[in-house]
């Protein structure tokens, strides 16, 4: 079972060190997990052969960097993860940060925090007053650990749906090599006994372990972005609209969505893309496979029920580069599976991920729920639900158009939502909402260079019509504003309580 990763990322390292890391690194549960499975993975016929021996290659590899990653960092002081990745010069400073993460659920390393508070004058109400703010520092130390130390496993995500958490993304069960698992909208079930016990699902699960941290760090390491505590990285910030009438007619806000997917696809930026579209019973969403611009147009709009849009991403195999639209929680979801990869073959080809601003989503019975309760209407008379001015807003069939305070609709919304502390998609490629524009106009934050130049050949194409978020109003203030507001009222995550052995 033991092969010497000959990869171009352990050029610098000795034979012997490598030989080493890899032998250590062939014993990992989750590699032995994998490799014994394979009968079972391949009846399952998810993967092919070839796949699953790069998915096990890509396994092999990245253990054996993590193990190389802790004999370095062997015998240090607390440190922070910017003073690691000075240390640790062999790998890609996002690979070390990533590996640290990753060798503290391991058990390898412990995370100290220090909280130290500061006064700072903030205009309140128009007045300057003095207000404490507390600021958390992070350093990483590997453990003194015992000669019989044996690396924490990680459990089947049943224990992240157990404890009320899952935002119900549905990554892991497209990451699930035998298929064990299966999400809805409400619901995850693992059947015991498939299930080959790889953990692979709680890795790349976005409520199983932090990686803001690590994102934070590895943002601020590319000097190309700016950084907001509050949205998270990026270039630059935008109030945008549509020039298309076809997409106005489909459009939730600025049609900005629809018109980025548009481009994508018709200069061939992607094959396909992964959206949401009414289901046979309407404002139910149900997440689609789009290749033409005439499937495209069916999803503009925004359905407030949650869609577990990552089921059916493991279906976008066989093409080479697509985009894929979602909520916050999806974006991390997707960006976690970037950071401790298993070689899968469908996370390679997410070229796009366009993040929505969300406060929260609501069950589908909670959208019916709504309607009857809030508004004495059926479902089915609704054209569109929007929120804007604080407000929860229907349009009817009718051509009338209904609010209440939001408020009164924040008890239908999903529990699990409470654990989110994400509004503007921070982990996507191009954020999109509507907070912070007029009617009829969206807030768009570009979070990399290509990004930003793919908007910008948008907007020179005549497609977008767009202006500075700092020039509109409430514009960018109100962005940040309710983005810190939703990260403050966020409830933290503890599966420790629930989880054995850790
Ligand atoms: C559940 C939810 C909550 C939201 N909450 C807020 C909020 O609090 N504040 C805010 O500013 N913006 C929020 N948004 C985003 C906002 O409603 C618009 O989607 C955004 O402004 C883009 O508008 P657009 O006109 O550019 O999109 P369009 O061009 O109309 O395209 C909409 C896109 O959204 C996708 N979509 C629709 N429903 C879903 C869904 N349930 N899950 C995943 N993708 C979906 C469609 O596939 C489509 O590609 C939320 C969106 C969702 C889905
Ligand atoms: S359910 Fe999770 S732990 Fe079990 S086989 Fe699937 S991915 Fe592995
Ligand atoms: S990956 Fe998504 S659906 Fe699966 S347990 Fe985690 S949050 Fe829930
Ligand atoms: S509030 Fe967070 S968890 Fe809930 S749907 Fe939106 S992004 Fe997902």
């Amino acid at each position: 079972m033991v092969q010497v990763v000959n990869s171009k990322l352990f050029k610098g390292i000795s034979p012997k060190d490598l030989m080493e890391a890899t032998y250590q690194a062939s014993g990992n549960f989750q590699v032995r997990a994998f490799f014994e499975a394979k009968e079972e993975i391949l009846k399952v016929n998810k993967f092919s052969e070839n796949e699953f021996y790069e998915i096990l290659d890509a396994m092999i590899e990245a253990e054996t960097e993590r193990k190389l990653v802790l004999k370095e960092l062997m015998g240090n002081k607390p440190l922070f993860l910017e003073e690691i990745v000075k240390i640790v010069k062999d790998f890609p400073p996002e690979n070390v940060i990533g590996d640290v993460i990753y060798l503290k659920e391991q058990g390898y390393v412990q995370e100290h925090v220090e909280i130290k508070t500061k006064t700072v004058i903030k205009k309140i109400k128009g007045e300057e007053k003095e207000v404490e703010v507390k600021e958390f520092f992070y350093r990483y130390q590997v453990r003194d650990l015992p000669d019989d130390f044996i690396e924490y496993y990680f459990e089947p995500v049943s224990i992240v749906f157990n404890a009320g958490v899952c935002c119900q993304c549905g990554w892991c069960s497209a990451i699930c090599p035998v298929n064990a698992i299966v999400v809805t909208a409400d619901t995850l079930e693992i059947d015991e006994d498939i299930c080959m016990k790889c953990g692979l699902c709680f890795s790349v699960c976005p409520r199983s372990f932090s990686i803001d941290q690590a994102n934070e760090s590895i943002k601020k390491l590319d000097k190309s972005l700016k950084w907001s505590d509050k949205t998270g990285a990026y270039i630059n910030a935008y109030s945008a609209s549509t020039t298309k009438d076809d997409i106005k007619k489909v459009r939730q806000d600025g049609g900005i969505v629809t018109s980025i997917l548009e481009y994508l696809l018709d200069n061939n930026l992607v094959d396909a893309i992964v959206a949401v579209q009414h289901s046979e019973e309407l404002w139910r969403p149900e997440p689609v496979i789009v290749e033409s611009v005439e499937d495209l147009y069916k999803t503009g709009g925004t359905k407030y029920a949650n869609s577990p849009s990552l089921t059916i991403i493991d279906q976008c195999k066989k093409y080479e580069k697509i985009a894929f639209v979602g909520v916050p929680c999806m974006m991390k979801a997707i960006e976690k599976g970037t950071m401790f990869p298993s070689g899968l073959p469908f996370f390679k080809n997410i070229k796009y991920k366009i993040g929505l601003f969300c406060m929260e989503s609501f069950p589908y019975d909670g959208i019916i729920n709504l309607a009857k309760e809030q508004f004495n209407k059926d479902i089915n008379e609704l054209t569109k639900m929007n929120i804007g001015g604080g407000k929860f807003i229907i349009n009817l069939k009718s051509g009338e158009q209904m609010d209440v305070p939001l408020k009164e609709v924040q008890k239908y919304a999903r529990d699990n939502c409470h654990f989110c502390e994400d509004l503007t998609s921070d982990y996507a490629d191009i954020s999109v909402g509507s907070i912070g524009s007029q009617d009829g106009w969206s807030s768009v934050i570009t979070r990399s260079k290509d990004a930003d130049k793919l908007y910008n050949d948008i907007v020179k194409a005549g497609l977008i019509e767009s202006k500075s978020l700092k020039d509109v109003k409430p514009g960018q203030f109100l962005v940040e504003k309710i983005g810190v507001s939703k990260r403050k009222k966020c409830k933290s995550i503890n599966l420790k309580e629930n989880q054995d052995g850790h």
